[in-house]
């Protein structure tokens, strides 16, 4: 095509986004970027980097009370949520400027505005058309929030990094990794906590031994967990706070001081032009691609969130890596998401990767189950009465591991490893030939042998 500006734009500043154009330039192509907000997208402005951030903030209560079973006299602590939100906002604020500068770097064209696909070759920026060859669709997604009265009132992850102060009581609403993540770092900096959940169990998709265990353990650290449960509505109360009524027969109700709602996330793809160029999106406004990121319009594609499957930074960025060498690059390359290991922040927190229990007795028939509960080293003398779980799923017939989860300490970091051994095949005798490294809670998952067998009836 010879009348275009560019082969490639993109638009969306985020993990996908990013790392398409950064190849794609690479790879010796012109290309473009637009960004309507800050470059670095959810992850790094408003998701995993400064959520875990506020994870290590929040682990410090518990640091200081554990440090007095090992001799400490530790003074009472006091939290500046100021201060920690100060010095959050610097961090993103260096690391967006990292993005924008690495784009530069990288001969891309970063311009900041919001883009709008007019047709299969044309986007409008700030006002100025611009052809190009090929459009990425990398814009992620945004909170969903239901339609519940009184839900102005309530807040979503992206106001809760940016509270004026720590709200003392909080109901946050939702069973998912939001909802758990931020229920544990409210809890953690001192606030009164309440998780309100409409299944019967939370983190629906998890290993059901991974969901109770971490359910005890809220419970443990003081936490109300509220299960089968909705809210019907939110009143501002006459004290200042926030009065939520349940529904059921009872209307209970409970007066906080913020109501956090982590119902899930939405693509945006709202007024980007997409359906008026006739691209097909699914019942969740996500839009529908082929393996390789491609939409069923030949020279539009899409990467990351905005394609509502695994809304994970390191998949959006796999996704657009292998979207831009399949434009740009020798061969078609798609992303390899076979053996994606993920984590929960929670805390304590959960490291997980491949199959759970329920999906391997569906998909193999009959399953080894390995695992242990125990209270690591740390806590004999802390007294706290955590346990960590570790967990590993078995294929009877060749022995092969299907899956490695954790709840506990470290949990992200051990599972991490585990990912590359289950993606090449390992076998159990394998974690069985491997020596131990001790003391360590990760051992435990090369000393496993107590097994029990389930076959699928
Ligand atoms: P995004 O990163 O969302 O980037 C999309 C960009 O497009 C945004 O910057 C947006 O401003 C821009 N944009 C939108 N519309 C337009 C337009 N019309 N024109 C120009 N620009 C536009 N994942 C993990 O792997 N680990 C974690 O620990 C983790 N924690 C999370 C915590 C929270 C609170 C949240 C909300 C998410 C978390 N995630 C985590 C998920 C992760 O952030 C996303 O999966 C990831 O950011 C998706 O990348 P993306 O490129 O698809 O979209
Ligand atoms: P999730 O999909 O993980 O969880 C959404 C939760 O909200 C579920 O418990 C769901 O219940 C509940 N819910 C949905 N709709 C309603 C409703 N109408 N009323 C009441 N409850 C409702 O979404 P999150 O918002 O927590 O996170 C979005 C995605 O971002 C995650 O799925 C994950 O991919 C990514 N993320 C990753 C993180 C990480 O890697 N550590 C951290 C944070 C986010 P039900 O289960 O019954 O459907």
């Amino acid at each position: 095509m010879s009348a275009c500006d560019y082969q490639l734009f993109v638009i969306g500043g985020g993990s996908g986004g990013v790392r398409a154009a950064r190849i794609a330039a690479s790879l010796g192509a012109r290309v473009a970027i637009a960004e309507s907000d800050r470059y670095g997208g959810t992850c790094v402005i408003r998701g995993c980097v400064p959520k875990k951030l506020l994870v290590y903030a929040a682990h410090f209560s518990e640091d200081f009370a554990d440090a007095q079973g090992f001799g400490w006299t530790v003074p009472e602590a006091h939290l500046s949520w100021s201060k920690l939100i100060e010095a959050k906002n610097k961090e993103i604020g260096r690391l967006s400027a990292i993005y924008a500068k690495n784009l530069n770097g990288s001969q891309v064209t970063v311009m900041h505005g919001k883009a709008r696909v007019l047709d299969a070759h044309t986007v409008e920026v700030n006002g100025q058309r611009i052809r190009a060859e090929h459009i990425l669709v990398a814009t992620g997604g945004k909170p969903f929030v239901p339609d519940v009265p009184g839900i102005e009132h309530a807040i979503t992850s992206n106001e809760a990094f940016e509270l004026p102060e720590l709200p003392q009581r909080v109901l946050v609403v939702g069973g998912g990794y939001i909802a758990v993540e931020f229920a544990g770092i409210f809890k953690g900096l001192g606030s009164q906590v309440t998780l309100s959940y409409r299944g019967e169990q939370i983190l629906r998709g998890f290993d059901d031994d991974v969901r109770a265990h971490l359910h005890d353990e809220l419970v443990k650290k003081g936490m109300t967990v509220r299960l089968h449960d909705e809210v019907a509505r939110i009143d501002k109360s006459s004290q200042g706070g926030l009065l939520v009524t349940f529904a059921g027969a009872a209307a209970e109700s409970i007066e906080v001081d913020a109501v956090m709602y982590a119902t899930g996330r939405v693509p945006n793809t709202k007024g980007l032009g997409l359906e008026e160029v006739g691209v097909a999106l699914d019942s969740d406004d996500g839009v529908l691609v082929n393996a390789l990121g491609q939409t069923n319009i030949p020279s539009i594609h899409a990467v990351g969130d905005v394609t509502h499957r695994i809304a994970l930074t390191p998949v959006a960025i796999r996704e657009g890596a292998a979207l831009a060498q399949t434009l740009f690059g020798a061969k078609p390359v798609s992303a390899d998401l076979t053996t994606v290991p993920t984590a929960v922040f929670s805390q304590p927190p959960i490291g997980t990767v491949g199959l759970t229990e329920t999906q391997a007795l569906v998909q193999y028939g009959e399953i080894d189950i390995y695992s242990a509960r125990f209270r690591s080293m740390r806590h004999t003398l802390s007294g706290r009465e955590e346990r960590t779980l570790v967990k590993l799923i078995v294929d009877t017939a060749s022995q092969r591991v299907l899956g490695a989860h954790m709840v506990g300490s470290d949990a992200p970091e051990i599972i991490q490893g585990l990912a590359i051994a289950i993606r090449m095949g390992a076998r159990k005798d394998d974690f069985d030939a491997t020596v131990a490294l001790h003391p360590s809670a990760a051992e435990e998952f090369v000393t496993l042998r107590d097994k029990i067998t389930r076959k699928k009836t």
